[in-house]
């Protein structure tokens, strides 16, 4: 019988199994892909701890045993990568190179001072966290293909140091490493030191779980289509990429000192690029948004290699790593028809429980509300140029608190650009705008959302698999504060459950109470705009922004939400509403605003302004104002 490791396993489970009778009732705010995962992890538990410790025709070989231990060491790895790569959006080529650190800071310590590997561990896990947060400061603001290249550079550049470190063993590595010690149990057989992986795998999948259950979960998610809608909620995505770059970087080191632990010896060769490429594959394999997605990719990739390493020389009658072409080929077809990895075919036949019903929380704290006749917002002479054109021309204009100014005018007018002006997208050339008596035109998006202003986009930005719920709780960010700790160890329940319960209120303010649970990119346009005003809401705005909120509505869809409008006035909302519409604001506003050519050519109620006769010229004469493109906002 092999060394029986009661801790460990006993540990693991129950530790799992404690979280889910005590979720409280808000955990429905979770949607569909989160839910599914809770019994998961139990499940997953239970079948781990007993797979080695069966009575013994049914015991799992000891061959079996090292696979798994592999398998746990590379979802450690594709598990942050998932986070990283397929829920934060940056690719990183480099995951290899942290393995390495973590092998080689617990390897080098160990037999050169003597020091206890857990002392290893945590010099590993810090020295990859330090060295994770330079390179990300640096690597986490290049976009587009630059970004995977910055990951190869390091992921080159590790791999060559250790190989060229006389104090590193160069090529020939690191020998001798000792048997790690847990609690007096010697992890020396393939068998115990299972127990350890999979319980970090398993605690890892559960700390990504509740971390992206939360506030900084949503804002990491909303991370992928480029942050500025994040941003505009309050969401530091320079931070918090760099953050999740981080995590993923000390998952990948966990793993690399287990590695070195289970091999007793390291040398460069696992821990270069080769290797690096192969956990993105691993998992893109598996589905790179799914956390389940990690460990499914994982095996996947480590059971079809191992086969083919023992199948090809049979066929082939020779030896000669032909296993990486049909690895290849294999690979080629599976993202070709089943890009989203294979998670996504396996969940659809994994049960789901029906999302309970949103618990009462107290209230969140509101701002101050202006009175009515306050000015709100105030634009003085606000200019934009874009080269030799002028966009915005010396405009002014003020919003008083409950009322709805519409700015109007022909497409290209420079309407969204004196709208990112004002919420502090764009910085503006000249000019002053003020928020409720305060000057806000050198501020960012972010500075300006904390002051109480809330937007809404030109075109919809939502997260589309996301739940309704979640998306408008995004809109929170700002009246919560749990952080990553927080979240991760869960001890952002009763702020959670004041979020969601915000997020509902606002939901059923706008009328889409009904849709709470449903994903938000099944909902029609129309809804979908509304959805966007009450995530606007939940930021508890002194001011709301919406840009061309009816454009593309069908007629029913624009009277609701003009009705919607009215209803939020009435209820001591100040709008500042840019349309193109000119029908859509006429009955809705209190005050028109009309822009043409970047200059502001009238002013007034809408029905003196109707009559003017430079806006009839504007919008009936001049220009064929489908014809000019309309940069709306930038990507
Ligand atoms: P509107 O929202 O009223 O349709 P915009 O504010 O989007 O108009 O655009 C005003 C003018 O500024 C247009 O001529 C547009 O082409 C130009 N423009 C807008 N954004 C940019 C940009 N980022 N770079 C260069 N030109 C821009
Ligand atoms: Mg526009």
């Amino acid at each position: 019988m092999p060394p029986r490791l009661p801790e460990i396993p006993e540990a693991e489970p129950s530790a799992s199994a404690r979280r889910d009778p005590k979720l409280p009732p808000t955990s429905s705010h979770r949607n569909a892909f989160m839910k599914r995962q809770v019994p998961g992890i139990v499940l997953l538990a239970a079948i781990l701890t007993v797979l080695p410790i069966l009575p013994q025709p049914l015991q799992i070989p000891e061959y079996w045993v090292t696979l798994l231990n592999y398998i746990g060491l590379y979802a450690l790895v594709a598990l942050g990568l998932v986070l990283l790569t397929g829920i934060g959006g940056m690719t990183s080529f480099g995951q290899a190179a942290f393995v390495g650190i973590g092998a080689y800071a617990t390897a080098y310590l160990s037999t050169q001072y003597g020091i206890s590997p857990w002392l290893g561990l945590i010099a590993g896990v810090l020295l990859t966290a330090l060295l994770a947060l330079c390179l990300g400061a640096v690597t986490m603001r290049l976009s587009g293909h630059f970004l995977p290249l910055g990951t190869i550079a390091w992921g080159l550049s590790l791999y060559f140091l250790f190989g060229n470190m006389d104090w590193l063993g160069k090529y020939d590595g690191i020998n001798g490493i000792p048997v790690l010690n847990l609690l007096g149990w010697h992890l020396e057989s393939g068998r115990s030191i299972y127990y350890l992986i999979w319980a970090f795998v398993l605690l890892a999948v559960a700390s990504v779980q509740n971390l992206l259950a939360s506030r900084p979960g949503r804002a990491i998610r909303a991370l992928k289509g480029g942050g500025l809608m994040a941003e505009a909620f309050g969401v530091d995505t320079a931070w918090l990429r760099v953050v999740i770059f981080i995590y993923a970087a000390v998952l990948a080191a966990v793993s690399g000192f287990l590695y070195a632990h289970l091999q007793r010896s390291v040398n460069p060769t696992p821990f270069g690029l080769n290797h690096g490429i192969e956990y993105l594959f691993m998992a893109v394999v598996g589905g790179v948004s799914q956390v389940w997605g990690a460990l499914l990719g994982a095996a996947l990739l480590t059971l079809l290699q191992d086969w083919l390493q023992n199948l090809l020389p049979k066929l082939l009658g020779e030896n000669g790593n032909f296993e990486i072409i049909v690895y290849g080929i294999l690979l080629v077809l599976l993202l070709q028809y089943a890009r989203d990895g294979v998670w996504s075919y396996l969940a659809r036949w994994w049960p789901t429980r029906p999302p309970a019903a949103v618990a009462p929380a107290p209230a969140l704290p509101q701002r101050r509300r202006p009175q009515t006749g306050e000015t709100v917002l105030q634009v003085e002479r606000v200019r934009k140029t874009f080269g030799g054109l002028v966009a915005v021309n010396d405009v002014s204009f003020t919003v008083q608190a409950g009322e709805i100014i519409g700015l109007i005018g022909p497409n290209g007018a420079g309407k969204s650009t004196t709208f990112n002006l004002v919420s502090g997208v764009l910085k503006a050339g000249g000019g002053t705008v003020s928020l409720c008596g305060e000057r806000i035109e050198h501020l960012n998006a972010r500075a300006i959302a904390r002051r109480g202003m809330g937007r809404t986009f030109q075109h919809v930005r939502l997260l589309p698999g996301m739940s309704v719920l979640e998306n408008v709780a995004l809109g929170a960010h700002l009246r919560g504060r749990a952080g990553v700790w927080r979240s991760v160890l869960k001890l952002n329940r009763q702020e959670e459950a004041q979020l969601m319960a915000e997020a509902a209120r606002q939901l059923e303010r706008v009328g889409l109470g009904a849709h709470l649970h449903e994903e938000a990119g099944s909902l029609a346009l129309g809804q979908q705009r509304i959805l966007e005003i009450a995530r606007a809401l939940c930021a508890d705005p002194l001011l709301l922004l919406l840009d061309e909120p009816a454009a593309g509505l069908r007629y029913l869809e624009k009277q609701q939400l003009a009705a919607l409008l009215k209803q939020l006035k009435a209820e001591g909302m100040s709008v500042l509403l840019v349309e193109h519409d000119m029908d859509f604001v006429m009955n809705l506003t209190d005050r028109l605003v009309v822009m043409e050519f970047g200059t502001k050519i009238a002013e007034g109620l809408p029905d003196a302004v109707r009559q003017d006769p430079a806006v009839l010229e504007a919008y009936l004469g001049g220009v064929d104002d489908e014809l000019v493109v309309d940069a709306g906002e930038p990507a």
